[in-house]
């Protein structure tokens, strides 16, 4: 899950991270109002779920309230790589003499958390780490160890910040794994950590994601997620409580088991089709379930097929079956849905399936021909 960048700020605040001054504002006057009672140049940022403000125009410096005032009323309601701006963050502006990075998040393939410390933070940072990554220095953590001083001293030495920015950077590092560690962080970043003129450092931005397999214990932060920032359909899928994850592709999934599926997308691939969605239903698959999760794939108007992965293992394929046939018994459905179905009661299944509306295959590469063969058609016949 994702959170504002106001909102990662006050995160870091609770753990004595230096940030600038500032406040939220949802309207140009606001904004005005704030530059006002801070009394100084301020820096007015838009506050949406994507990294690269700066770069589009969502970051602007102000040196009156009515220089912020104007800032404000052309960041709100800009479109931001999709994401409508509705409110900005109005802070006192850093006076910057370098830009940092440092960031901790989980390297999958070390099975660690990694922290990363460069001196050319800033908005290139992504650039420096495709054509220059021996800027970015690196430690892999030991989860039973965590942070510790000589961690944060070598990646400050090593990534060449200012010496008299590497003991209070350390601090920084050591309050920013806290923060990330106590809040069940997937990415914590503070890029730039401004090292000022005056030779202060202060976070001038803050970007922290949470693991969303972590919300049932973090609340609070659960209750900073924003509906509109998601994908509708994801949306809806979530408050159903299905494991439904939305692809690009025109071919609704539909399996029992993570790795089914994930499978079924690899094979459908293949066979040159694109996968709609990722869907699991789990075990059981009674016809409500069904129903519900066959409803959300269908929400989907690229969806031009359907293509249920069975496999029978406790789950018997007959009660799959008569689930699947209720559920679509009850649907208007104009789109063609084949199903593999096998293992326990496999026979009993794909007699239920005789005779009906629902296409049978023997196996999930010929479910996967001919789901990807009767989508094509389907396109050909809408588009002559
Ligand atoms: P991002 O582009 O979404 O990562 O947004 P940032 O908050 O990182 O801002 C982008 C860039 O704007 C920074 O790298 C700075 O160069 C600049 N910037 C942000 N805040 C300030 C500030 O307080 N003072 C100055 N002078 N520049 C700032
Ligand atoms: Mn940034």
């Amino acid at each position: 899950m994702k959170i504002h960048e106001y909102q990662a700020k006050q995160i870091l605040a609770k753990y004595q991270v230096p940030i600038p001054q500032g406040d939220i504002a949802a309207t140009p006057e606001e904004a005005a109002a704030i530059a006002g009672k801070l009394g100084k140049r301020v820096v007015v940022k838009a506050q949406v779920h994507v990294g690269g403000r700066g770069k589009a125009g969502g970051v602007k410096l102000a040196d009156t309230p009515d220089e912020a005032q104007a800032a404000a009323s052309q960041i709100l309601g800009m479109d931001i790589k999709g994401l409508t701006v509705e409110k900005v963050l109005v802070e006192e502006a850093a006076d910057i003499a370098e830009e940092y990075y440092l960031g901790i998040t989980i390297d999958r393939a070390a099975r660690r958390n990694v922290v990363m410390v460069s001196a050319v933070g800033g908005v290139d940072i992504e650039e420096v780490a495709a054509t220059t990554p021996e800027k970015i220095a690196k430690v892999h953590l030991d989860p039973a160890i965590g942070m510790m001083d000589f961690h944060t001293r070598i990646l400050a030495i090593e990534a060449g910040l200012n010496p008299a920015a590497i003991r209070p950077a350390s601090g920084f590092l050591k309050a920013l794994y806290r923060a990330y560690m106590d809040v069940d962080a997937s990415l914590a970043e503070i890029n730039p950590l401004v090292l000022t003129a005056g030779g202060n450092l202060i976070a001038t931005d803050a970007k922290i994601n949470i693991d969303d397999n972590a919300l049932f214990r973090q609340t609070k932060l659960a209750e900073l997620r924003e509906e509109q920032e998601e994908d509708p359909i994801e949306a809806e899928a979530h408050r159903k409580g299905l494991i439904y994850v939305r692809l690009d592709g025109n071919i609704g999934i539909l399996g029992n088991g993570a790795g089914l599926v994930m499978t079924t997308l690899d094979v459908v691939q293949r066979e040159g089709g694109r996968p709609a969605n990722f869907l699991d239903v789990g075990g059981g698959a009674k016809a409500e379930l069904v129903r519900s999760a066959l409803e959300t794939v269908l929400l989907d108007t690229n969806v031009k097929g359907v293509l249920f992965n069975i496999f029978g293992g406790i789950t018997r394929c007959d009660e799959v079956a008569k689930g699947i046939l209720d559920a679509t018994a009850a649907m208007d459905i104009n789109v063609p849905i084949v199903i593999r179905l096998t293992g326990t009661r496999e026979r009993e299944g794909q007699q239920l399936l005789q005779g009906t509306h629902l296409i049978p295959a023997a196996s999930m590469q010929e479910a996967a021909q001919k789901i990807v063969e009767l989508v094509s058609h389907a396109g050909k016949a809408t588009f002559p």
